[in-house]
């Protein structure tokens, strides 16, 4: 990907940034100043950001070590302020291996959510991280919550969400592989159109910038499988 510094080399795979990212970091210290906030808050925001990206690649690894097991490579995984991409060298056309390679980035923030909460549970800070939910638990409280919103919206039933990868999977176990794209895909378009309802209604810009996403992102993955081309998997949100 053009304008991307490579991080390094874990397990074989490229991690790279994009330098957008910097953008983002000088987004969150800008927004910890400006609310009155002192250097240790905009550091700890900063720290929060980074821990968040470090579940976003270990969600793409989830991919794209899965993907491994079934013969196929993956390019590299780069990190955007958006969230990860894990550039697969194809989608496995079996719908139980796609199933499994889809599923796989999800299942690791559902073990990481897990983990996070073992470790609350056993430091005795569980019950006051939900008592305090809404005015910002502890540090690894919010990171917990941040995994278990990754979980769900990754999940939604929506391409390029791994839901609408799952879903096809699912169909596809019963139906034609092309049917079953263009089924998620419709499934996809009408959960587009409710989020951008929802995002004009609230209103929400962000929610709209998502809505097109989605909406484009199910045309494209409609297209791309009647036209047989490399499969990206997109996470955004993370
Ligand atoms: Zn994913």
């Amino acid at each position: 990907m053009r304008g991307a510094w490579q991080l390094g080399r874990v397990a074989g795979i490229v991690v790279q940034v994009h330098w957008t990212f910097a953008l983002l970091i000088g987004w969150v210290v800008m927004i910890h100043l400006r609310d009155g906030g002192s250097v240790a808050d905009a550091l700890r925001g900063v720290a929060l950001t980074l821990a968040v990206f470090l579940c976003v690649v270990l969600h793409e690894f989830g991919h794209a070590l899965t993907a491994r097991r079934f013969g196929i490579g993956t390019r590299d995984i780069t990190l955007l302020p958006i969230g990860g991409v894990a550039r697969l060298d194809r989608m496995p056309r079996d719908p139980r291996q796609e199933l499994l390679v889809a599923g796989a980035g999800p299942a690791v923030n559902v073990v990481l959510a897990l983990a996070l909460g073992a470790v609350l549970v056993l430091t005795g800070r569980y019950a006051s991280m939900m008592d305090a939910a809404h005015v910002g638990a502890g540090f690894l409280g919010q990171l917990l919550l941040i995994n278990v919103v990754l979980v769900v919206f990754n999940l939604l039933p929506a391409f390029p969400m791994d839901g609408g990868r799952v879903l096809r999977a699912l169909l596809a176990l019963r139906w034609p592989y092309v049917r079953a794209t263009r089924w998620a895909a419709t499934a996809g378009q009408v959960i587009a159109v409710a989020l951008g309802f929802s995002g004009v209604m609230l209103p929400s810009p962000i929610l709209v910038l998502i809505a097109l996403f989605v909406f484009s992102g199910a045309r494209a993955e409609a297209r791309m499988v009647e036209s047989s081309a490399a499969a990206v998997l997109r996470d955004p949100g993370e």
